[in-house]
């Protein structure tokens, strides 16, 4: 059997998770938290880098700092993850999707200012793949709005857009380190801005509104409930996991963008049979963290999946639509057409993709593809 994904652990991890029990100090904050947290900055030049337990607490402090009230609207595509919508939803806004683009399935650039009302409050790219969005067009609009931009860049850890890494160039960014996603602890996730006010406020919101790292650092004298805020802060043991995985990180991107070379590559032939491979502008250097193939419609793509299953392999595909799910109907608003949305939902293909797929298995995964479509 093929899984469509292994989550990576290091012969460090339980090491380091053991130090965690033996030491005394499981909750966060803690030794290993702090070494991820340093990477991080480093990493992503950015002023701060707070670990939280999942790449939606990253969202939900996100939306509590842009200071979300009920009857705002946030513009984001429908094409994602439902939290990219629900941290939003939680306090009060209506989540305002529109169509994505059909080259790099991030959220058209174009199509965002006849969404914006006097109601808008902020835009929430989410770079698809770890495929930068359009920035810069992006944060023009931002600006000239006076929206703010909050990446969801769930998909994007040490990817980049123009030379800046993903989730650094709007005024938040949002990661996760789910099982499923190119860096893990399990469940885990990161918030970063490099805005000092937010930064302050991001501290106290994480924190359970209360302002007990200034008491640590003895810039208040009482440690006390300050703000809104919520249990935000992952364990030590889960920063000991986290730390494990970053050490190799390099590594990690190297095996999965040589993963995802040798499937666009074998899979050149497939254009001729109406199969769509991944494209991305050249500004943009993404992270392998996705390899999808676009079958020409719904019945093949189900033929096909049912095809890799009967031969041991798991393909997935994703997304339902926010603007056709059930809470998104609710909740949200369909900003126009979402004729590629609907299209890229129905035909989309998910292949294996882990720091541990063997080349004997991708090998298996690309002749079956290969035999599946050539027959068609
Ligand atoms: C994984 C993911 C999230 C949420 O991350 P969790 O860590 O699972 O909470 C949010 N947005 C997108 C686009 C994702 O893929």
């Amino acid at each position: 059997m093929i899984n469509f994904n292994v989550p990576v652990y290091t012969n460090k991890t339980i090491e380091y998770i053991s130090d965690v029990l033996k030491t005394g100090h499981t909750s966060g904050n803690g030794k290993y938290s702090k070494l991820c947290s340093e990477s991080f900055k480093e990493k992503l030049h950015c002023r701060t880098a707070a670990l939280v337990h999942s790449g939606t607490a990253a969202l939900e402090m996100a939306a509590i700092l842009a200071d979300i009230k009920s009857g705002d609207e946030v513009i984001m595509p429908s094409f994602t993850f439902c939290t990219t919508a629900n941290a939003f939803v939680m306090q009060g806004a209506t989540p305002v999707f529109v169509d994505i683009r059909a080259d790099t399935l991030n959220i058209d650039e174009n199509k965002i200012e006849a969404a914006i009302t006097p109601k808008t409050r902020a835009i929430v790219p989410m770079h698809y793949a770890g495929v930068g969005c359009e920035m810069d067009t992006i944060m023009d609009i931002a600006q000239r709005h006076k929206l703010l931009v909050i990446e969801d860049a769930a998909h994007a850890f040490d990817a980049y857009y123009k030379g800046k890494p993903l989730g650094t160039i709007g005024d938040m960014g949002c990661f996760s380190f789910h099982e499923t996603k190119n860096i893990t602890s399990g469940e885990g996730g990161l918030f970063v801005t490099n805005d000092e006010c937010l930064a302050e406020r991001a501290e106290i919101i994480r924190e359970k509104g209360t302002n007990r790292n200034k008491f640590i650092r003895g810039q208040v004298d009482k440690y006390t409930w300050v703000d809104k805020g919520s249990s935000y802060i992952p364990s030590d043991i889960i920063g000991a996991y986290l730390y494990s995985v970053l050490e190799i990180a390099d590594d990690i991107k190297k095996k999965r963008l040589h993963l995802w070379n040798n499937y666009h590559s074998s899979f050149a032939q497939l254009e001729e049979k109406g199969i769509i491979r991944p494209s991305f502008p050249s500004e943009c250097e993404p992270n392998a963290h996705i390899y999808y193939l676009r079958c020409p419609d719904l019945a093949s793509r189900t033929q096909y999946i049912d095809f890799m299953k009967s031969n041991g392999i798991l393909c997935v595909f994703h997304y339902i639509p926010l603007h056709s799910s059930v809470a998104g109907q609710k909740y949200g608003r369909a900003n126009g057409d979402m004729a590629v949305t609907n299209k890229v939902s129905d035909t989309l293909v998910r292949l294996p993709m882990y720091y541990n797929l063997s080349e004997d298995a991708q090998t298996k995964v690309i002749d079956k593809t290969i035999e599946f479509w050539s027959k068609r």
